[in-house]
C-alpha cells in the first residue's frame, strides 16, 4: 500500500483519497476507482470496499475540503535511503500455546455479564463501556492470552431475518481477567452511532453490548488473533499507538507489565522500556487514564504516557493535536528505539488513523535517511510491526 507522505490537514475536514482495485464484475475489477471522502467517512468508505471486495491499493492525503479534489502527490521519496534500522533477527514473539477458535459460532460459548460500567468522565464525546463476561463452566474453558480477540454474536436478526452474526472485540483483560481468577474476560466497547439520512443509527453488536445487564447471557466465540501478542522477552521494549478502544489490548500489554498483583501473579517481570501513544478527542474521552498515570509514577523509568487529545491540545500548526502528531515530535526517540531489535510497536484503533501514523513514521524516517516503505514490511517480517484496526 502506498502511502502519501505529504502533511495531512489537521482538522476533521481533512480529505482523503482512497485509491481501489477489484470492484465491480468482469473487466470492472481490473480498473483503478479512487473516492475521496473526508476523514470522517473514511472507514466506512474502507469497510464498504472490503465487504464488496475491494483491494486497497493507496490511502492519499488529498488536498482541500469538499468536493471530489485530486489526490495529493506521493511526496518524493527519501533520498536514496539505505534501511539501517531492519531487524537482525527474528523477535521472540511466541505463538506457541496460543489458544484459537475454541468455540465456534456454530457453538458458541454462552457467558454471563457480571458487569457494564462507563468509561467516559462528565463531558465525553460518544459511549465507551468496560463489560466483563464470567467464562466458568465452559468444556474446554474459554482461556485467551494478551493481545487476542473474541467474537460476540448479538441477540437477534438482521436485516433479513437471519440470526446476527458475530463481531470481533479486541481483549481488554489479561489472561488473569480482572478479578486474577482466570474466569473471565473483559471487553472495551464504543458504540457505533451514526446519521443517515437524517436519522440516527445504531451499531447492532455494539448497542447490544453498552447496554446489556449484568447476569444476561451472551454467545461468545473464539479466542483469535496472533497478530497482537506480546514477546515472552521480559527487556523488550513495547511502542503502542492506540485511539480509542485501541487502547483495549494495549491495556493487557501495561497491566501485565505494571499492575502489582497481575505482575505477582503472572511471573513475568517487565524489565523493557514502554511507551503509550494515546489518541482522544477530549480528555473525559481518555480511557483507563488513571491506571496508566498511576503506572508512569510507579515505574517512572520504564513506562511513558503520551497523550494527544484533538478538541483540547494544539500541535505545531495550530491544528489539533492527533496521535501523528505526537508520533511526529518524539520521532527521533521513536527511531532510536526501533532501531533496538528488542523494540516491538504495536498500533490498534479505527481503520482511519492508519494513514497519519505511516505519514508521520515515513517523515520522521526520511529525515534520518531511512525509507520507511522498505523498513515497515522488514519490520513486518521480524513481527516487530503489529497492527489490528477496524
Ligand atoms: C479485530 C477487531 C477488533 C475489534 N475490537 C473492537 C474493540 O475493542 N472495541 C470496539 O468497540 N470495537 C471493536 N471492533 C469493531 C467491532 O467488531 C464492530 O465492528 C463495531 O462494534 C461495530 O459493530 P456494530 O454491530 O455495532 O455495527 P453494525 O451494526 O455492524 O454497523 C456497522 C456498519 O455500519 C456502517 N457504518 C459505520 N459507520 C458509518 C458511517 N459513518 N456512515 C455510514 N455507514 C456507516 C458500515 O457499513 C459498517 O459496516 C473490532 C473489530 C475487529 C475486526
Amino acid at each position: 500500500m502506498r502511502v502519501s507522505t505529504g502533511r495531512a490537514i489537521q482538522s476533521d475536514s481533512r480529505m482523503f483519497t482512497v485509491v481501489v482495485e477489484g470492484l465491480g464484475i468482469g473487466r470492472q475489477r481490473q480498473a483503478e476507482r479512487r473516492f475521496t471522502v473526508p476523514f470522517n467517512q473514511l472507514q466506512g468508505l474502507m469497510q464498504s470496499i472490503a465487504q464488496q471486495g475491494g483491494r486497497i491499493r493507496a490511502v492519499l492525503g488529498a488536498d482541500g475540503a469538499g468536493g471530489d479534489t485530486p489526490a495529493a502527490a506521493p511526496a518524493p521519496a527519501a533520498p536514496a535511503p539505505k534501511v539501517k534500522a531492519a531487524p537482525s533477527k527474528p523477535a521472540a514473539v511466541s505463538h506457541a500455546d496460543v489458544p484459537v477458535n475454541l468455540y465456534k459460532p456454530k457453538d458458541p460459548f454462552i457467558g454471563t455479564v457480571t458487569e457494564n460500567y462507563s468509561l467516559l468522565a462528565d463531558g465525553a464525546i460518544g459511549r465507551v463501556n468496560h463489560i466483563t463476561f464470567d467464562l466458568k463452566g465452559g468444556d474446554p474453558q474459554l482461556h485467551y492470552v494478551e493481545g487476542q480477540s473474541i467474537g460476540i454474536i448479538p441477540d437477534g436478526t438482521d436485516a433479513n431475518g437471519k440470526p446476527n452474526k458475530l463481531r470481533l472485540y479486541s481483549i481488554a483483560s489479561t489472561r488473569h481477567g480482572d478479578n486474577l481468577a482466570g474466569d473471565t474476560v473483559s471487553l472495551c466497547v464504543r458504540q457505533l452511532q451514526y446519521e443517515k439520512d437524517g436519522e440516527t443509527i445504531n451499531g447492532v453488536c455494539s448497542t447490544f453490548l453498552c447496554d446489556i445487564e449484568p447476569g444476561a447471557k451472551v454467545k461468545i466465540t473464539g479466542p483469535v488473533g496472533k497478530e497482537m501478542l506480546l514477546p515472552a522477552d521480559e527487556d523488550a521494549n513495547v511502542i503502542m499507538l492506540a485511539t480509542g478502544t485501541g487502547i483495549a489490548p494495549m491495556r493487557t500489554y501495561l497491566r501485565r507489565m505494571f499492575e502489582p498483583a497481575e505482575r505477582e501473579k503472572n511471573g513475568w517481570t517487565f524489565k523493557g522500556k514502554a511507551w503509550l501513544f494515546m489518541g482522544a478527542p477530549t480528555t473525559a474521552n481518555l480511557l483507563y487514564d488513571d491506571d496508566f498515570n498511576r503506572y508512569q509514577e510507579q515505574y517512572p523509568d520504564n513506562f511513558r504516557y503520551t497523550k494527544a487529545i484533538s478538541r483540547e491540545q494544539q500541535n505545531a500548526s495550530g491544528g489539533r493535536m492527533y496521535i501523528q502528531d505526537r508520533v511526529s515530535e518524539n520521532a527521533e526517540e521513536i527511531f532510536s528505539w526501533i532501531e533496538n531489535p528488542k523494540t516491538h510497536v504495536y498500533m490498534c484503533g479505527l481503520r482511519g488513523m492508519e494513514p497519519g501514523i505511516d505519514e508521520a513514521m515515513a517523515t520522521a524516517a526520511a529525515a534520518k535517511n531511512l525509507n520507511w516503505s522498505e523498513l515497515r514490511p522488514q519490520l513486518k517480517k521480524a513481527e516487530r510491526w503489529h497492527v489490528e484496526t477496524y
